[in-house]
């Protein structure tokens, strides 16, 4: 999901403001179109006076204060008996109510187990709505099949080959069986709609596939950057899905308790196993949950713990955290306590590096591989990538913006555009509508597009001129020019039918011609997640300690789990996040259930 920035926003970093963001362009010292069209674009001198705005900071990201850099490391004092006013005793102690602790506490009650779940926020939790597994029933019957091992060959490339190849496996063999698990509960009120539909009946439990069927020119197998048609979307989210899993939880007994924030997990001595949970109540007050078989830990990530991004990921604080659920305490939820309640009693945090999400999904016409030019008015990067590697890019060009240009040809062009995670490649009708009105496909973006809707879109300037064009984007004079140069020479690359400045895609060249023309922002992604989690056996799904041995009585799943998501958040695999949540919250619920 892609949150857009108006253009006077201002940074808390002191960032982006339309201020600054002409002042940024004015600086870039685009040189004259005569000596070259890359004269221009050449980096600023240390003069310029905007070139470390977008640095770090004061932040956004991060709402709890640092205690200084690496201190969350160290173990708290243990929380004595003596401060503990109340004892439980169970089978298994679920940490987390979020997709994974739901999963994790279903499966293993139904493998018999007596469960309690420890959540801080008042209710379960969940956000957003879009799985990306493989080959579940819905996906097998829609034709949306594809080579698992090669798709996470392509997911490993993007993550530096860093993530547990054996997971993957995982997520592969068993994300379809997780999914239909998940949506049996259904039962006769679920349905599937077309990718074109605009209308559910709220009453049902609705998938839709995002972006499939592909346009006909795509084939995945001549990507240079891949993205596997994965995602089936809930709509208007996983509320109303989840709300079966919670009760299911109930009908089988698993007992809830909300408002409670687990704090420390009990292991004596750092030695043997985890024997139970120690816990904190809304009045202050601890309590301990004694679990004969053990814990899962299901705590989700860690964007909004500032200590924790400054000690892993620092250039992370420069995003914006769009984390939305808090605890009971109003309290961003995603603090990284399972991750630190791990460490404390000697489990081992995934090497990284770890991975925000920020995946931008683009502007209006999503992340179809347009020419994009920076705030200096220059090309920058082979725009025929994914989401997050756009993102990446982007965060690193000054004032953190790009403009995607195009011209009036671009409804025949969108069906050669990639389909992946952000593209539009459909151009429906004037007087149709291309999205659901207030459901998550209004807000992120669909597979298609009207004029009506580009014309109307207040992100979107056009005009008649490349140089009316420049100056609407708010150029500066030097950056208007530069970016007139570097339009004459993408249309040259595009005439001579090959990109030698960036090695784009020969197939996607098109040249910017007809008027009118079209220019629309992209701001990179948000943070969702921060992901980085503790090192797990693959097969057991136990907590592995700095030994890579397996801590009895300790389990994770979810963001809480470490393996899946490191370096980056490829979007080879949109969805993949809630699919592991799902899948890895399940399987460790059967392993703790069956121990
Ligand atoms: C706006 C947004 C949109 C997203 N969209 C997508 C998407 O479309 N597709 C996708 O794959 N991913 C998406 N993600 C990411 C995805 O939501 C998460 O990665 C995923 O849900 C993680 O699941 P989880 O169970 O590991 O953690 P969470 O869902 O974060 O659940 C963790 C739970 O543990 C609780 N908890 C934490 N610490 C404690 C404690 N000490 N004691 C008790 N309880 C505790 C929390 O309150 C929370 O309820 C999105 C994220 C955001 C922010």
């Amino acid at each position: 999901m892609n949150k857009k920035i108006p253009i006077d926003y201002d940074r808390a970093t002191g960032g982006l403001s339309r201020r600054s963001f002409i002042t940024g362009a004015a600086a870039a010292g685009a040189g004259a179109l005569a000596v070259s069209a890359l004269a221009g674009c050449s980096p600023a001198a240390p003069t310029d006076a905007a070139a470390g705005a977008a640095g770090t900071g004061a932040g956004s990201t991060g709402s709890t204060p640092s205690a200084g850099i690496g201190a969350f490391l160290t173990p708290p004092s243990p929380i004595e008996d003596s401060q503990i006013t109340e004892t439980a005793e169970t089978e298994v102690v679920i940490v987390g109510a979020g997709v994974s602790g739901l999963s994790a506490a279903r499966a293993a009650a139904e493998e018999g187990a007596k469960v309690i779940v420890i959540e801080k926020a008042a209710t379960w939790q969940y956000r957003s709505a879009q799985y990306g597994c493989a080959n579940s029933s819905v996906m097998k019957e829609l034709g949306m099949v594809w080579d698992t091992r090669e798709a996470i060959n392509e997911l490993q490339k993007e993550m530096g080959y860093r993530a547990d190849s054996r997971l993957l496996n995982r997520w592969a063999d068993e994300s379809g069986a997780a999914f239909d698990w998940m949506v049996e509960l259904a039962g006769d009120n679920l349905e599937l709609i077309p990718m074109d539909a605009l209308e559910y009946d709220p009453s049902k439990i609705t998938m839709q596939p995002l972006h499939w069927p592909a346009p006909p020119a795509y084939d995945i197998t001549k990507e240079y950057s891949p993205v596997y048609p994965s995602v089936i979307t809930f709509l208007p989210d996983q509320g109303p899905l989840l709300t079966l899993v919670y009760e299911k939880c109930l009908e089988l007994g698993v007992e809830f308790r909300f408002s409670t924030r687990a704090r420390q997990l009990i292991r004596p001595n750092n030695q043997g196993r985890v024997e139970g949970v120690i816990y904190q109540t809304q009045d202050g007050g601890y309590g301990k949950v004694l679990a004969s078989r053990g814990v899962v830990l299901c705590g989700g990530d860690w964007g909004s713990n500032r200590e924790m991004l400054e000690y892993y990921v620092p250039w992370a604080l420069r995003c914006i955290n769009f984390f939305p659920n808090v605890d009971a305490n109003g309290e961003t939820t995603n603090t990284g306590d399972c991750q630190q309640m791990g460490i404390w009693i000697g489990a081992k945090m995934e090497d990284g590096p770890h991975a925000p999400m920020t995946h931008t999904l683009g502007s209006v016409l999503g992340t179809d591989c347009y020419s994009l030019y920076n705030a200096g008015g220059c090309r920058f990067v082979n725009e025929d990538v994914g989401g997050q590697q756009l993102s990446n890019q982007i965060y690193r060009q000054r004032s953190d913006i790009a403009w995607q240009v195009f011209d009036d040809l671009y409804p025949e062009q969108l069906g050669e555009f990639p389909d992946t995670h952000g593209n539009v490649n459909f151009v429906k009708p004037d007087g149709q509508v291309a999205h659901f009105e207030g459901s998550e496909l209004a807000v992120g973006k669909s597979s298609m597009i009207t004029r009506e809707e580009i014309n109307n879109d207040p992100s979107v300037v056009k005009a008649d001129t490349l140089e009316e064009l420049a100056k609407l984007m708010d150029y500066s004079p030097e950056a208007q020019t530069a970016f007139l140069a570097q339009v004459e020479r993408y249309n040259e690359l595009c005439d001579g039918g090959k990109d030698l400045d960036f090695g784009k895609d020969a197939r996607r060249l098109f040249p910017i011609r007809t008027a009118p023309f079209y220019a629309t922002r992209i701001e990179p992604g948000v943070m969702l997640v921060c992901l980085g989690g503790l090192t797990v056996d693959p097969n057991s799904l136990r907590v592995l300690d700095p030994e890579y041995q397996q801590i009895e009585g300790l389990y994770a799943a979810g963001n809480a789990m470490g393996g899946r998501i490191v370096v980056d958040y490829p979007v080879v695999i949109a969805g993949i996040s809630h699919a592991t949540a799902l899948t890895f919250g399940r399987l460790a619920g059967q392993s703790i259930g069956q121990s």
